[in-house]
């Protein structure tokens, strides 16, 4: 349990400096989020590995509230993700109910960059952003010989780094969320047994 706790503090500051690196890219760039956007939270492809969202399971242990959390992840059928909460009828605007313990995944929703075929540097934009700053996303995008957008898979690599095992399967982040959350109870009711 000791050393999940430290696999977890030490990611939570990875994903700190993360979602700094990706905020100031999108800053930089002009790629501003619309104020009280969730669409990224209702995308059905969100995909997280189990590490990435260990710091949220092992914060729902102390909480009491993992086993609760792992039920309730069974029975959720709404659109989007499970921590996401609506603030609107058409639960377009909203906010995420566990922002502190958002996976790294998360913090690289806005623009991201990534490798086409040919191994050229692409940039990921979120539709919304392109709807909304059309002229900065074509500046973006010419500037990509010059200026090199943080890399999704630098992040990843880099997260893995802590632990191989955990991070070996992307998953969608319900799934990814229930299987940290079991780690995490295995692993206590373990630690509970030893006394
Ligand atoms: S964890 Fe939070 S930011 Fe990430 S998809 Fe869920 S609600 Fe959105």
């Amino acid at each position: 349990m000791q050393q999940l706790r430290e696999t977890a503090s030490t990611l939570m500051i990875l994903n700190d400096e993360i979602a700094q690196t990706y905020s100031s890219y999108q800053n930089d760039r002009k790629l501003f989020c619309r104020s009280g956007c969730g669409e990224c939270c209702l995308h059905p492809g969100i995909e997280a590995s189990v590490l990435e969202m260990l710091p949220l399971a092992l914060y729902l242990y102390e909480q009491g509230t993992a086993e609760s959390t792992l039920e309730a992840l069974q029975h959720h059928e709404l659109d989007g993700c499970y921590f996401y909460q609506a603030s609107s009828e058409d639960r377009k605007s909203g906010q995420c109910g566990v922002y502190p313990y958002r996976p790294a995944v998360c913090r690289m929703f806005g623009a991201a960059g990534y490798r086409g075929r040919e191994g050229e540097v692409l940039l990921s934009i979120c539709k919304v952003i392109r709807t909304d700053e059309p002229a900065a996303v074509i500046a973006a995008e010419q500037s990509l010989t010059s200026v090199m957008p943080p890399m999704m898979m630098n992040h990843k690599a880099q997260i893995a780094q802590l632990d191989y095992e955990l991070s070996k399967q992307n998953m969608p982040i319900k799934e990814a969320t229930a299987a940290a959350l079991e780690k995490v109870l295995t692993k206590a009711w373990y630690a509970d047994m030893a006394g």
